[in-house]
Order: C-alpha cells, then structure tokens, then sequence
C-alpha cells in the first residue's frame, strides 16, 4: 500500500477507535502538553512499577493527528520501561523531523507511517506532542508546549545514569 493512503487510514482508524483514551485513577507521573499553534492539548496520565509503563491514558481536546500520534504512541510504549519510551520519543521526534534513517533498526514500527509529515511543518509540532507529554510525565514536569523550547527532548532530560 502507499504510504500516504495508509498514512490516512491509520489516522482515521485512531481517531475512530483512539486506544488508551482516558484517564488512569492511580497515576504515578502525570503531564499536560499544549500546542497553541493548533490549539491542541492533551492529558497523559500513566502508572509506573518497577521502572516498566503499567498502564498509560491519554484524553484531550486535539486534532486528528495529534490523536491518532497519542493513540498510537500509548499502545506503542504500555509495557516498555522507561528507557526503552525514552527511545521511541527519541527515534519519533528524528522521524518527524526527517532525521532518521529508516533503513537502519529502529524500533517504531508501523509508527513510521508519520515520516511523511516531515514536509508539513506546523503538523510536525501537532503530531509530537503526546510524545513530548510523555516525556514531561516521565520525568515528572507536569506541562509540556511546543512553544516553550524549540529542542525539548534533546533539553529537559535528566540523568538518571
Ligand atoms: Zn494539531
């Protein structure tokens, strides 16, 4: 299938059926992210045990590919630590931004129907923006924005080696 036709029913599939869409009781990290260029916003809240991401939710007032981005992303990293999240944020945000090379391993799977949005720039902030929370609620900052950094995940990561 081409990329873009399955771009587009990947985006529709989660926007019908968004996965993880909530929000969890007993959350351990919480984050809110913003993207006023868009006006999206979203809630993640998600229960850390033994460094492992038990459960996540997301929920939220955001446009279809920031929803279906969140959708994907909660099913993507539920079960993974924290390091092993902190990789697919990394390896998203370098998708998204057209640098990296899909040809070498990674580990984003069918996530890579995003690397299309590298040409459309304001929709870039749009669909890295549940990956930016999730880093914030990984690492306890309680609010995430496109705005507030050109380079947050490359910024705000503490060592924790
Ligand atoms: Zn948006």
């Amino acid at each position: 299938m081409h990329t873009n036709s399955l771009y587009q029913e990947v985006i529709l599939d989660h926007n019908k059926k968004p996965r993880n869409y909530g929000k969890l009781d007993h959350a351990s990290h919480q984050a809110t992210g913003h993207n006023p260029l868009c006006g999206d916003r979203l809630d993640i809240t998600l229960q850390l045990e033994n460094d492992q991401i038990q459960s996540i939710a997301f929920q939220g007032e955001s446009c279809a590919i920031c929803k279906a981005s969140a959708s994907m992303m909660t099913a993507a990293v539920k079960g993974k630590t924290r390091m092993d999240a902190e990789t697919l944020i990394h390896e998203f945000r370098e998708l998204t931004t057209g640098k990296l090379d899909t040809n070498l391993p990674h580990h984003l799977g069918r996530l890579t129907v995003f690397s299309g949005i590298r040409d459309l720039p304001t929709r870039v902030k749009c669909a890295i923006l549940p990956w930016h929370t999730l880093h914030a609620a990984l690492n306890s900052l309680t609010n995430a924005s496109t705005e507030a950094d050109q380079d947050p995940v490359q910024t705000i990561v503490p060592d924790h080696s």
